[in-house]
């Protein structure tokens, strides 16, 4: 019989696309096969993102663009996994019978049993599985990396038991769950050995890593284990929580050569009142004091955050201070997300809701005001002597190669822009920084590495 041709998109966050990556693997030991073309699909699988409403407006989207295209006779069945399900698996289930099949989070593991079922019964008699989540991946499950072949994602755990008033994250997810060291380091080594370079550590809250296993491990010993991977070249740190970032943490990336001087630290907000509506733990104070910490301990460090602009109570005055807070704090690369009022969440039910129109103003005067900062830092730049990973041909002629410097995390944070001869991708360089726009530095390459 024929082997099942499975097309897999994913949507959302780095944490959802290795969920995808488990997936497309397991698919591939249960003897389907794989298309990067979706013409060429028997089944589409469709993995989603319903942390906030746009997120959850593209997913229902693409679910019925591709509803028309199964319809129209292109696959025979479409499959849809992951955040959406998990959070209205039984409402949607009802309201698009197109969709043959919805999968919670908590059925990665089982995608290969579910797609036989599927094939094998030309209607299932459950078509939507969506149990608690409590699926952690593990070494065993293996991944198809989607990133290019020199960078990928690590999930150090799954799920968080934060309870930010705004996100629906811990029902979506479940409670936080680590991975042991030995199992990461173990997937870590498989991926290098694989040809990885770098690997960017990820989870809901990469700070709470540990703290439910026993002996309670640490995201600094972890990082320190990791160092010790003889190929690995660098590792980068998303998606930390203001409040648990220690000394030793941020010691432990400005010892170690390999651990990028990066650190993605999501504030949200700087007002106090704001930040306990949010049921944020830490203040203002706390905030300023890890950032100076980061930037006392961290020669260099690039500081990366995201806001929360239109919360519930977010008066102008409030608004104000945190306009005033970006321009004090200098992040060297920040996101604003307008507050999407999530149902099941407490923040829901808060008095002092913002306007939408309010709410884009707001995130439109951050982002001017960051862009100015973003423009002086990186200026600031130049001259100075940077290590780029080349990522390919850029097509301007000038600046031929494109790359990111240690600096610059993928999708999220500008490039590099290169000069030099015959760079390969997944090369390390050192350029010197010519010129900087508001996102992006361009160089010239004055050494080049091996890989
Ligand atoms: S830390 Fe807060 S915002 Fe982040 S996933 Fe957990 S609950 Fe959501």
């Amino acid at each position: 019989m024929k082997r099942p041709a499975i097309h897999i998109i994913s949507l959302g966050c780095p944490k959802n696309l290795v969920d995808s990556e488990v997936m497309a693997a397991a698919l591939l030991e249960s003897g389907c096969a794989l298309t990067s073309r979706e013409e060429e699909a028997d089944i589409i699988l469709l993995n989603t993102c319903s942390f906030i409403l746009p997120a959850k407006e593209e997913s229902i989207e693409e679910i019925l663009r591709l509803a028309q295209w199964k319809a129209a006779g292109k696959c025979t069945r479409l499959v849809v996994t992951g955040c959406l399900p998990q959070r209205y698996g039984e409402e949607i289930a009802r309201e698009l019978p197109e969709v043959d099949l919805f999968l919670g989070t908590d059925e990665i593991g089982r995608i290969g049993d579910h797609i036989r079922r599927l094939i094998e019964t030309a209607a299932p008699a459950e078509r939507s599985v969506t149990p608690e989540p409590v699926f952690l991946m593990t070494a065993e499950n293996r991944r198809r990396i989607s990133t290019p072949f020199y960078s990928a994602y690590l999930k150090i755990a799954d799920g968080c038991s934060n309870h930010c008033t705004y996100c629906v994250i811990p029902a979506i997810r479940g409670k936080a769950r680590s991975r042991t060291q030995e199992d990461i380091m173990m997937e870590a080594s498989d991926l290098v050995r694989c040809g990885v370079r770098e690997l960017i550590v990820t989870a809901q809250d990469t700070t709470a890593y540990g703290r439910d296993l026993p002996g309670k491990p640490t995201l600094p010993d972890l990082l320190r284990k990791l160092c010790t991977i003889a190929d690995l070249r660098w590792i980068r740190l998303l998606y930390t929580y203001p409040a648990e970032l220690t000394d030793d943490l941020f010691r432990s990336i400005a010892e170690e050569e390999k651990i990028c001087p990066y650190i993605d630290i999501p504030i949200q907000h700087i007002d106090d009142g704001i930040l306990r509506m949010m049921n944020r733990r830490g203040n203002s104070d706390l905030i300023r004091d890890v950032l100076r910490q980061a930037r006392d301990i961290i020669p260099g460090v690039a500081l990366r955050t995201s806001l929360i602009v239109g919360f519930p109570g977010e008066t102008p005055a409030r608004f104000k201070r945190l306009l005033d807070f970006v321009a004090e704090a200098r992040f060297d690369h920040l996101g604003v997300f307008t507050y999407s009022p999530e149902e099941d969440t407490k923040a829901l039910a808060l008095p002092g809701h913002v306007s939408g129109k309010t709410k884009e103003k707001r995130k439109s005067r951050i982002m001017e005001a960051q862009a100015l900062i973003s423009e002086e830092i990186n200026r600031s730049l130049v001259s100075s002597i940077e290590e780029v990973l080349v990522e390919g041909e850029s097509g301007v002629p000038e600046y031929p190669y494109i790359g990111r410097s240690r600096r610059q995390a993928p999708d999220i944070d500008g490039v590099t822009y290169l000069r030099g001869k015959d760079l390969r991708t997944g090369d390390f360089v050192n350029c010197r920084i010519t010129a900087a726009e508001e996102y992006d530095l361009f160089g010239v390459v004055i050494a080049q590495k091996e890989t």
